[in-house]
């Protein structure tokens, strides 16, 4: 048998849908996020000029939030649906506002989750759904929920009305037919996090994966995590259906153990963490009968790791139970290849208004500046397309 090999410096297929000056204008982006220096300064200038009302949206709209963000509305988000689609790459509306804090604030957040849902309904190219508890939770109470502190009447009423905002959303998740991720947030909000996802899923995933948990293989005990998830699921009678992750806050997470003087939940090498990640898509592999799962990454090595083991195992490219999925405006070589080999992906396609969208913006731009980060990577390969179209 000849040996499985998919291709992911297959450029011309990974940037078919750019035109020259678009690649260009990614060539320039990457191209900052990749200085250490010009990334710091320019994450830092951006906060403190939205702070102090400085008028920079416009600027930060046409550079970092239109290579990774969708438009400030689902609307403004309709030509990347259609041009993903057009590629065979599902899109996942992420409404990506972040920190706020009113009760009025989270039910709004609410209403536009289900708006996104609705969106998806009977549209194959938008085949998930996605929401962040944080967006439509109080993050007091989720800590006091997640360390099993007593809660009096005011964190009471607050932990029932986020255990209502959720089941809402899976709820009518479950009454479309439409799947929706819980996306995985920082240790000390997890437990409760988990929690919400558990219940949702006993309820909601009886015939199909409707709602999938995430589950960050940075931290050392989630791998045993997944094995007693897919324990629970099969003595509840209930499908399991996850989201691999690394894990987005290792910085924050090692800083809070050292000052609370906690023993560090996130592996002590990048070597452990993909071990760890591999180790759960065999996991997940093994138990398909079982366990629905998405493999969310930009390691190449992880997904050709998990098309080749499907290769292997006989598993068609196609399986329902089986997904891959990047974030707009990254890991285009490995969505776009995966696509045109009839695999399962999607894009998270984070929109929402552009202050709003700053915490998940540094994220990203703090991701793609770290050294052996995704940036030099995706530079390598528009490098590698603009020669290949003689205009690098
Ligand atoms: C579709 C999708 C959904 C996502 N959803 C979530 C979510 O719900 N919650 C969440 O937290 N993140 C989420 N992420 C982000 C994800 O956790 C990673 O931060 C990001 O994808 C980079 O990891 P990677 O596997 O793509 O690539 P890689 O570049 O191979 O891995 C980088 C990651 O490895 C880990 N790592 C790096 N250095 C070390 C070290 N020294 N020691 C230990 N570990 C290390 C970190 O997790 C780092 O982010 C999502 C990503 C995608 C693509």
């Amino acid at each position: 048998m000849s040996e499985f090999k998919l291709d992911f410096q297959d450029t011309a297929t990974a940037f078919a849908d750019k035109t020259n000056s678009e690649l260009k204008e990614k060539y320039r982006l990457f191209k900052m996020l990749n200085s250490p220096l010009l990334n710091a300064i320019g994450t830092r200038t951006a906060r403190f000029a939205l702070a102090v009302g400085l008028p920079v949206e416009g600027l930060i709209k046409s550079t970092i939030f239109e290579q990774f963000c969708g438009g400030e509305t689902i609307e403004e988000c309709e030509p990347t649906i259609r041009k993903l689609g057009n590629a065979n790459i599902g899109t996942i509306l992420d409404y990506s506002v972040e920190g706020k804090a009113t009760e009025a604030d989270f039910d709004h957040t609410k209403e536009e989750i289900i708006r996104t849902i609705d969106r998806a309904k009977n549209d194959p190219s938008i085949p998930f759904a996605v929401f962040k508890v944080t967006g439509i939770a109080p993050l007091g109470t989720l800590e006091r929920m997640s360390a099993k502190r007593k809660l009096d009447g005011k964190s009471q009423a607050k932990c029932e009305r986020i255990h209502s905002r959720v089941n809402d959303i899976c709820e009518y998740a479950f009454k479309l037919g439409q799947p929706v991720f819980i996306d995985a947030e920082e240790l000390w909000i997890q437990d409760a996090i988990d929690r919400l996802a558990t219940e949702m899923m006993e309820k909601y995933n009886l015939e199909q994966p409707i709602v999938y948990n995430s589950i960050q293989l940075y931290r050392k005990d989630r791998l045993q995590y997944l094995r007693e998830s897919r324990r629970q699921a099969n003595a509840g009678g209930y499908i399991l259906a996850v989201k691999l992750v690394r894990g987005a806050y290792m910085e924050k997470e090692r800083e809070r153990a050292a000052q609370e003087n906690y023993e560090s939940p996130i592996h002590d090498d990048k070597a452990a963490t993909d071990e760890d990640f591999d180790t759960a898509i065999e996991y997940c592999l093994k138990h398909l009968d079982e366990v629905a799962f998405v493999a969310g990454t930009h390691n190449e090595k992880s997904v050709h790791l998990l098309a080749a083991r499907m290769h292997e195992l006989g598993i068609t490219n196609e399986h329902p139970y089986i997904n891959f999925s990047q974030l707009y405006g990254m890991g285009d070589n490995l969505s776009y290849v995966l696509a045109r080999h009839g695999y399962n992906v999607s894009k998270y396609v984070p929109y929402g208004p552009i202050a709003d969208a700053i915490p998940y913006l540094i994220r990203r731009a703090n991701e793609n500046s770290s050294a052996a980060g995704q940036v030099s990577r995706e530079l390598e390969l528009i490098q590698k397309e603009l020669k290949r179209r003689k205009i690098g």
